[in-house]
């Protein structure tokens, strides 16, 4: 039985003190939920904060990027074991905006898988198609080829700790969500790419998170889906009241 995993992603906003207040709010409401496991993934320069304030609950932290190297000369970067002493467990990686905006590729989002795994970090591993290659129905070959690239060389017992989040980038901050039926189709072949790859015992395991402009509304729709293991939140996970209400749907 795969638990739920309902991770909030922050991205660039919330300053310390914006950060406390919502940490906070989410915790008085969330504090003593186990199921779904809840991950909280604020700026770097928020996760030592926020990580004090969930302290002691089931709530976890994780960071929404990193480097692959473990120390050095690499100014403006971040390396595992920075993120390991601050009491992260999850790393997002391949974001779309990393891959878009700042030219990450399948080859760097693999590096930086493997880093994660190697010190003990779980990766959110984000894969997705653009609204072109959706509506040039091109979307498993896209996604697969991100999965394929991405997750090469992984081991059939690293991948049990990875999650992959599948985001198509037209639903991404749109409030254009994929329909249930739509997201699960793409998690079931997913899943089937697991199996491919590291056999059934590995795809029963791996959860996979949809994301792409969840709210309260649909959420409930989205995770009843049998493949649909969690979500991955943008703009809704910087309210505590939505954020909440998605984790409880
Ligand atoms: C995201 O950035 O991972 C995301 C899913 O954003 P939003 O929920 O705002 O679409």
């Amino acid at each position: 039985m795969r638990k739920r995993i309902i991770a909030g992603n922050w991205k660039m906003n919330e300053t310390i003190d914006e950060s406390v207040a919502l940490a906070s709010a989410i915790k008085s409401s969330l504090f003593e939920i186990d199921d779904p496991e809840v991950v909280l993934c604020p700026p770097f320069t928020s996760i030592a904060r926020v990580g004090e304030i969930i302290y002691g609950t089931a709530i976890e932290l994780g960071a929404q990027n990193m480097y692959w190297e473990q120390s050095g000369a690499y100014t403006g970067e971040i390396s595992p074991p920075m993120l390991k002493a601050l009491g992260c467990r999850y790393v997002i990686l391949g974001h779309s905006e990393r891959r878009g905006l700042f030219g990450e590729t399948d080859a760097v989002v693999n590096r930086k898988i493997k880093a994660c795994l190697e010190n003990g970090l779980s990766p959110i591993v984000c894969v997705g198609e653009t609204l072109e290659k959706r509506e040039a129905g091109v979307t498993r070959e896209i996604v697969s080829k991100q999965f394929t690239r991405s997750l090469a060389g992984i081991s059939g017992e690293d991948i049990k700790r990875c999650v992959i989040a599948y985001e198509p980038i037209w639903a991404i901050g749109t409030g254009r969500t994929a329909t249930p039926v739509q997201a699960q189709e793409v998690h079931a072949f997913i899943r089937s790419l697991i199996a491919e790859s590291f056999g059934r015992e590995a795809a029963d395991e791996v959860r996979i998170q949809y994301g792409g402009s969840v709210n309260p509304d649909n959420a409930g729709g989205i995770l009843s889906q049998p493949d649909i293991d969690g979500a991955l939140v943008g703009g809704a996970s910087l309210k505590a009241e939505s954020f909440c209400r998605i984790v409880l749907s």
